[in-house]
């Protein structure tokens, strides 16, 4: 362990355009999960910070409302080309927080220069309507800010996740309130630090350090907060949720996946194959469109899992696959790999933590693939949060839709199969929020993403997200 660091860096909190330190004077710990040294002491936020950065937020609000859009969205382009300037410099500190390899950090990284730039092209949208109901009346609808958002993004994909929502949030005129997870907060305060020097107004975004139970709940709790985008686990979706049903404020929640990805006899193999290893292997699994159930026709099963399973072999730890991002998650993922054995599941490859010495003390497993599963056992109906995948024979296409729906969750699917009328019939019978045809996942910020059910609702990404940031007035003149 590298406890002999000096004098660890200190993150504070970034309030009405500044640097301010925590009300309460505590900071904890934050960890290194390559190796599981310490990296940053991080501010532990209370309501008294949440409070201030409320009252920053809500001054600064009126004046943010009444730049132009076009400047608005110059000052958007500009975070844009500050974060891609950055971008060395964006890695290293989520690489320092997450583990996650180089090259996956560095697209995140373009990825969420994309999100402002995207929006910063859309600033006049949404658009309202005009409706013609009766001569001698002009009646028209607009789309208006709601003031205050609070913004609550989890650890596996911090840059990206505080992108997806802020840009939206602000290009359509609000102001924010944003807490990261307290073990990746890094890149977001370098976020909120380069937007007040591409000209972004003090107080327009504001972040909050500390923990989810503390300053996650005075954030949704606060009265000048108007509306939540929350992404993280299903448990603390609930928890928040019950906090905006009696404050009637409206809640955009983006929350985990089991997401299947059904092969048919018929479809290309090979691309199958390197999309099915792609699926559950991005990010250490730690995604919440990660594809972690792989449903196969029954007469290619058997030589379609060994072919996967020899290209996830060849993943390395510690380098294409990054350690987990918590003690926490390396702690879940283990008990998942005895529950696998408790159930009588076969793991193909994998199904232990790593064994390369040289990665001791970080929080590495080994991909893993249990071949030939239950669908309902726990380890097909539990997001298990890390690279291991359990795959699922099935009978004809009734039986893979029926597979594919029996989940609590439905955040994304994956079809892969020459015949095009099934591809399509298959996508239109699956209960998720996106179905992706021969290919897996993609991260255009064009594209909206969220779930149906135990997934979550509302839409991130896309023009979409602006009509979750903006709430419609419908304006009556008589005349
Ligand atoms: P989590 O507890 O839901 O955390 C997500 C965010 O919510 C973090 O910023 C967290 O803060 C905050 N939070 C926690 N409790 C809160 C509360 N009571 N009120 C308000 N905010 C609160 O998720 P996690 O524990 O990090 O991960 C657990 C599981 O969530 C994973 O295994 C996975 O299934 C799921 N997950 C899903 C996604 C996704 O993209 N949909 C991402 C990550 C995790 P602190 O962590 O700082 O306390
Ligand atoms: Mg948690």
């Amino acid at each position: 362990m590298n406890t002999e660091t000096a004098a660890a860096a200190v993150l504070d909190h970034w309030i009405d355009g500044a640097s301010a330190s925590p009300a309460s004077g505590t900071y904890s710990s934050g960890t290194n999960p390559a190796t599981g040294g310490p990296t940053v002491r991080i501010a532990g936020g209370d309501p008294t910070d949440v409070d201030a950065a409320a009252a920053a937020a809500t001054r600064a609000f009126p004046g943010w409302r009444r730049f132009s859009a076009p400047e608005r969205g110059r000052i958007l382009r500009r975070i844009a080309d500050a974060i891609r300037e950055h971008a060395e410099t964006f890695a290293d500190l989520e690489i320092e927080d997450t583990g996650k390899p180089r090259r996956t950090a560095l697209a995140e990284v373009e990825n969420s220069a994309a999100y402002f730039e995207f929006y910063a092209g859309l600033v006049n949208l949404p658009v309202g309507d005009v409706l013609d109901v009766e001569p001698g009346q002009h009646i028209y609808t607009r789309r208006e800010p709601y003031g205050v958002i609070g913004i609550i993004t989890p650890w596996n994909v911090p840059l990206n996740q505080a992108a997806r929502a802020v840009a939206p949030a602000l290009v359509t005129g609000n102001v924010v309130i944003l807490k990261p997870a307290e073990t990746s907060s890094q890149t977001t305060m370098l976020l909120a630090r380069l937007s007040a020097e591409a000209g972004l107004p003090p107080g327009v975004l504001n972040v909050v350090l500390g923990s989810g139970s503390v300053v996650g709940t005075a954030i949704v709790s606060h009265p000048a907060v108007r509306k939540v985008a929350f992404t993280g686990s299903v448990q603390t979706g609930r928890t928040i949720g019950r906090i905006a049903a009696e404050r009637i404020i409206p809640l955009t929640l983006e929350l985990g996946g089991k997401s299947a990805n059904v092969v048919f006899a018929d479809a290309d193999l090979d691309v199958a194959a390197r999309e099915a290893v792609r699926a559950f292997s991005a990010n250490a699994g730690q995604v919440c469109s990660a594809g972690t159930r792989l449903l196969v026709e029954r007469p290619v099963h058997d030589a379609f899992v060994a072919r996967v399973a020899a290209l996830a072999g060849e993943l390395r730890e510690g380098e294409d696959i990054g350690p987990l991002i918590t003690r926490t998650q390396f702690a879940q993922v283990q008990e998942y790999f005895q529950i696998a054995h408790e159930e009588g599941a076969t793991a193909v490859i994998g199904g232990s933590v790593t064994d390369d010495p040289a990665l001791a003390g970080g929080f590495y497993v080994k991909p893993t693939i249990y071949s030939d599963v239950d669908n309902s056992s726990r380890i097909a109906q539990e997001e298990i949060f890390g690279p291991v995948l359990v795959t699922i024979p099935f009978d004809d296409e009734a039986d893979a839709i029926r597979l594919a729906n029996d989940s609590e969750f439905g955040l994304i699917a994956g079809v892969f199969t020459r015949d095009i009328g099934r591809a399509f019939r298959v996508a239109d019978s699956i209960e998720a929020g996106q179905v992706f045809i021969n290919t897996w996942s993609t991260g255009a910020v064009q594209t909206p993403f969220g779930g149906h059910k135990n997934s979550g609702y509302g839409r991130e990404k896309g023009i979409e997200a602006m009509l979750h940031y903006s709430h419609l007035k419908t304006v009556v003149a008589v005349y």
